[in-house]
């Protein structure tokens, strides 16, 4: 039996748990997927505990995304591009640190064409969402974010636009990616980084990386005005199954997965009314 998990601090919302495990049981990997919460000062105990004890795989989440690059021996490109590791896995007894955030944010838009995106936030999803948008060459792309400092940074270090947050509804773009924390459930269940009345008159695609709920104001808002949505459900499932992918050399089952989040975060909503 192979033991893999996910560190972070807190990681009480985390569905990765239910999620890879599940996928053993589908695909017959002998693998137990464990939540090991770790505060920042342990961080380097924990790989070292990682390195001894044998650990086959894992994930790392909020706080530890950056911090964690220190403590492997290879990073891949996509990794040192964006400046943080999600996933980390051996290969040829080197422990190697990879980012699958960029293309699990891709997948539901690959092959698609866009002219001109505009992303709300600069945070670590930012990052991930401004390297996935360059990737798939998008010819304008253009950041908001709330403090105007750091979507000036990522803008200047991936060699786009930061535009001011009070001017983001003044632009006609056909393609809107939020990767703010606005709309997620709890505090700001109930707000939008968009106003709803600046989607008249345009269309295109509206991207919400929000997954719980599946259906965030932003969405709801846009496809109201006959916009296209995406939520984040396939994103999260995407950037699991490239982890997935290079632990076990299997695929975890697209649909089944997001069935199996679906019902996950249904029940939950349905509790929490
Ligand atoms: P983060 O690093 O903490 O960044 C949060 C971002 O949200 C910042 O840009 C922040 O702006 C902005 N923000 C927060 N509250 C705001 C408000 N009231 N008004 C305007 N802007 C606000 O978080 P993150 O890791 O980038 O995550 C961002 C979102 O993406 C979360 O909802 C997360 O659940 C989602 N996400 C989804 C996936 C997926 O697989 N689908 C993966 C990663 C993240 P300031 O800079 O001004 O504070």
């Amino acid at each position: 039996m192979k033991l893999l998990g996910i560190t972070g601090d807190p990681l009480g919302h985390s569905l990765s748990p239910v999620l890879h495990n599940w996928a053993f049981g589908e695909t017959g990997f002998a693998g137990l997927y464990l939540a090991w919460p770790v505060p920042a000062k342990n961080l380097a105990n924990f790989f070292l505990a990682v390195r001894t004890l044998g650990i086959w795989g894992g994930n790392i989440t909020i706080p530890h995304k950056v911090a964690a690059m220190n403590f492997v021996d290879k990073l891949s490109s996509v990794a040192k591009k964006i400046g943080a590791i999600n996933t980390f896995y051996w290969r040829d007894e080197l422990l190697c640190g990879e980012n699958t955030d960029v293309s699990g944010f891709m997948k539901p838009i690959g092959g698609r064409n866009f002219v001109h995106a505009l992303v709300f936030g600069a945070g670590g999803a930012a990052r991930a969402v401004v390297a996935g948008l360059k990737e798939l060459g998008i010819p304008k792309i253009d950041i908001a974010n709330r403090s105007p400092a750091k979507a000036k940074i990522l803008a200047d270090e991936f060699g786009v636009c930061a535009i001011p947050w009070e001017e983001r509804q003044d632009l006609n773009v056909d393609l809107i990616v939020n990767a703010t924390s606005q709309g997620m459930q709890g505090a700001q269940a109930d707000s939008s980084p968009y106003p709803a009345e600046a989607f008249a008159g345009r269309h295109g695609l509206v991207y919400d990386l929000v997954y719980n709920p599946l259906e965030t104001r932003l969405l709801r808002e846009a496809s109201r005005a006959g916009w296209e949505t995406q939520n984040g459900l396939r994103m999260f499932v995407e950037q699991a199954r490239e982890a997935f992918r290079l632990w076990t050399g299997v695929e975890m089952p697209l649909a089944g997965a997001e069935d199996l989040l679906k019902g996950i975060l249904g029940k939950k909503r349905n509790q929490q009314k």
